[in-house]
């Protein structure tokens, strides 16, 4: 049959997320989910839910969510736009910013998702290559991003971990013409975030989500803030009622259990230094990260190999093929016993 599909969307092969498995026993280590159910309070919240409420539209704009995230980075609620799921505010974004005249530069390696959106937008993408061997950000990024409209940095970095200097950021901010995307899904883990950036500069959006620090992957809710003027841009090509009435009530309990996340992002952190030391013992090089995962390369730099070992011992993690990003895994920071179990698989093979 003839296609009826645009060029583009041919042309793409979409974007891959990693495996949801469905066998039973599995140790999940490859979609940087938190080990750690969101707070008690999410379900107060769906106790007290009377289903009848679901006749109605839920709000539109999601006011009450802008409130309080507005309100956590001093910002207002004409700052604040709400996606379902941070990947929503990516697709609005890039069809926002993004054609065949007007490119995007992303840095290599970073998140799969950005050049599939580009694709389907018909834009053409930079890539800025971080240092080979520690994946820190070269000094002219700026220069190197060329006439794009959009820069996207990932901070902390996927899958690699580390963050771009914080003084670093605010040289491109400054000196970037078009917009700076600060995409923050794994700020919660990293000793500092650029939220302000949003404030001090008219061409910075930051995003973040509560897929990962925030324990809710399966409920789809992210956020992004900036200038007034970029915030009622993407508004007016956001869906009408992206984000569902529970999924608002549901993430503002959790959100305002400040004390109760913070509780498991320390114990997320704090393995995770553990883990970078055991996996170092085990000869393998560990970039240092800032995020809930470490991209790590085993002693003999065969990351598909590596894998494959866990996978039989079913311990899921993610790899990612390719010269550089080939020779390592990316292990999100499960459970102690969970850690403790991969640990165990490699010290076999190691
Ligand atoms: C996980 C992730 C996202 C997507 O988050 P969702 O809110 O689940 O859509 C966006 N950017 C990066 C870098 C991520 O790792």
């Amino acid at each position: 049959m003839k296609s009826y599909f645009r060029p583009e969307i041919d042309a793409i092969a979409g974007y891959a997320p990693g495996e949801q498995p469905k066998m039973s026993n599995l140790i999940k280590l490859n979609t940087n989910e938190n080990p750690y159910p969101p707070s008690p309070e999410v379900l107060k919240v769906l106790h007290n839910f009377d289903p009848a409420r679901l006749r109605r539209y839920p709000d539109p704009t999601a006011d009450g969510l802008r409130d309080i995230f507005a309100a956590s980075v001093n910002m207002k609620r004409e700052n604040v736009i709400i996606g379902n799921g941070s990947d929503d505010l990516l697709t609005m974004i890039f069809r926002a910013f993004t054609d065949k005249d007007r490119s995007v530069a992303v840095f290599e390696p970073t998140y799969s998702l950005y050049p599939v959106l580009a694709a389907m937008q018909g834009a053409e993408v930079t890539r800025i290559a971080l240092d080979k061997e520690n994946f820190s950000y070269p000094d002219n990024a700026v220069e190197l991003a060329g006439d794009a409209n959009l820069l996207i940095i990932t901070r902390p970095n996927a899958p690699t971990g580390n963050c771009a200097d914080k003084e670093l950021v605010r040289n491109i901010c400054r000196n970037f013409d078009g917009i700076v995307l600060i995409d923050e899904a794994y700020s919660d883990f990293a000793a500092d975030n650029c939220s302000e950036f949003a404030a001090e500069f008219d061409n910075v959006l930051v995003m973040r989500t509560f897929s990962k620090g925030s324990s809710m992957a399966g409920l789809r809710l992210g956020y992004a803030f900036g200038n007034k003027i970029l915030i009622d841009g993407l508004m007016k090509l956001k869906d009408s009622y992206n984000v569902d009435m529970l999924s608002q009530e549901l993430a503002k309990a959790n959100f305002l259990d400040v004390q109760y996340r913070a509780e498991c992002t320390a114990k997320i952190i704090a393995d995770r230094e553990k883990l970078t030391g055991e996996l170092q013992k085990l000869g393998f090089k560990v970039i240092p990260s800032q995020a809930n995962f470490l991209f790590a390369s085993p002693p003999d730099g065969d990351g598909a190999g590596a894998f494959a070992a866990l996978r039989e011992e079913a311990v899921i993690v993610r790899y990612f093929p390719g010269e550089i990003t080939g020779k390592y895994l990316r292990i999100t920071i499960g459970t102690p016993e969970e850690n403790a179990r991969l640990l165990e698989v490699l010290a076999k093979r190691y």
